[in-house]
């Protein structure tokens, strides 16, 4: 955990941690892994904090 990264998370940019990384039937999900956030991907090199969880309905 780096100061650099830290200071990215607190601004709600987040890094993936690759192996951490999976697909889901809404995009790309994952933690961060920095400072182990669940986030999930925008775009490009844009991960946020959030989860598809909520948002998957039970089957
Ligand atoms: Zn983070």
């Amino acid at each position: 955990m780096s100061l650099l990264g830290r200071a990215k998370c607190l601004a709600n940019h987040h890094e993936p941690d690759r192996h951490r990384v999976h697909q889901t039937p809404f995009g790309m999900s994952g933690h961060c892994r920095h400072c182990g956030a669940e986030i999930v991907r925008y775009g490009f090199h844009d991960w946020r904090r959030g989860s598809f969880e909520n948002a998957e309905a039970p089957q």
